[in-house]
């Protein structure tokens, strides 16, 4: 058993939390927003919930928050832990914290997840970590508790770097395959037709055999539920941001990744954030 401290309990860090507790480890949360979570005693602020803590997950919305609060923590206490942050930020400010956690003493690990709300609740979650390799061989037991799928990437920031580079391509595939349905709609083309066809042939994808953006093509897919996500549009437009953010440091050309996110941001601008990413198929009709 290990004494987790769980900061911010979301939508997914509230399942993961759990899950960890279900798993038999001491989980110990905070989140500024009041949480009761199953199996997990709740804090009064950050610090408290990690003073007793080995290790400290952060689910946070943003790079800026992890890192305030990892720089809370780290005036607190200057004991020695373990930091795990699951949530997505740059890469940049992974490995600028990983820098900071080191020069305290502490170890630091980017592992952001993939698998959404679903595969939160369902500890079916796949992390991508960062950071130094017996770092990631302390983590394992306790990601194995909130996932299914667990892989050392490389040194900090690797975990974020893969997630931006995943979540890009996903962007581009959602894109390009709701053009195509569009088009072979107005064709004359059955959507059942085009899916039979293409999800056995060379433009197969995630997108289109577990996404697909046509009712009654693929059950369980958020078309079925008038888009109700899965994945919200804002947070493709996020990652797609931080993804942006990536090509520019490191100046990758990223024609397609660029012309995605422009997409996504008039997507959420028209109204659409709270809608899964898949709903794109729309603004495609309406073009
Ligand atoms: P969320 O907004 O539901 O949860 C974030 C939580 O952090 C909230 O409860 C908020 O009150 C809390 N919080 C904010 N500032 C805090 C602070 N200073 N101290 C303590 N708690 C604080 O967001 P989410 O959907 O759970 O996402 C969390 C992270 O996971 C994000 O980085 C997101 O990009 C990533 N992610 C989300 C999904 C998804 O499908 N929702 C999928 C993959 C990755």
């Amino acid at each position: 058993m290990t004494a987790v401290a769980f900061i911010g309990l979301g939508n997914m860090g509230g399942p993961m939390a759990a899950n960890l507790a279900r798993a038999g480890h001491e989980v110990i949360g905070f989140d500024v927003v009041d949480r009761q979570i199953e199996g997990v005693s709740i804090a009064e602020t950050a610090a408290q919930a990690a003073e007793r803590a080995e290790v400290v997950i952060t689910s946070l919305p943003n790079g800026a928050l992890v890192a305030q609060v990892v720089d809370e923590l780290l005036a607190a206490d200057s004991s020695p832990r373990l930091l795990i942050d699951v949530s997505t930020i740059a890469v940049a400010e992974a490995r600028e914290l990983a820098q900071r956690v080191a020069v305290a003493g502490s170890s630091f690990l980017d592992a952001p997840v993939s698998g959404g709300i679903a595969g939160a609740s369902a500890g079916t979650l796949a992390f991508m970590v960062g950071g130094e390799a017996e770092d990631f061989e302390r983590a394992k037991p306790l990601l194995g508790a909130m996932g299914s799928s667990i892989t050392h990437c490389g040194p900090a920031g690797t975990g974020q770097a893969v997630k931006a580079c995943n979540n890009m391509i996903l962007a581009v595939h959602q894109i390009v395959l709701s053009e195509a349905l569009v088009l072979g709609e107005r064709l004359g083309l059955d959507p059942q037709a085009f899916f039979d066809v293409v999800s056995n042939a060379t433009g197969n994808s995630w997108a289109l055999s577990v996404n697909a953006p046509v009712p009654g093509l693929v059950e369980g897919s958020p078309a079925n539920r008038d888009f109700e996500p899965g994945f919200a549009s804002t947070l493709m437009l996020k990652d797609l941001g931080l993804a942006m953010e990536a090509a520019q440091q490191t100046g990758t050309e990223t024609v397609l990744g660029r012309i995605a996110a422009t997409q996504y941001a008039q997507f959420v601008e028209g109204g659409n954030g709270g809608k899964d990413f898949s709903a794109i198929i729309n603004k495609v009709r309406d073009a």
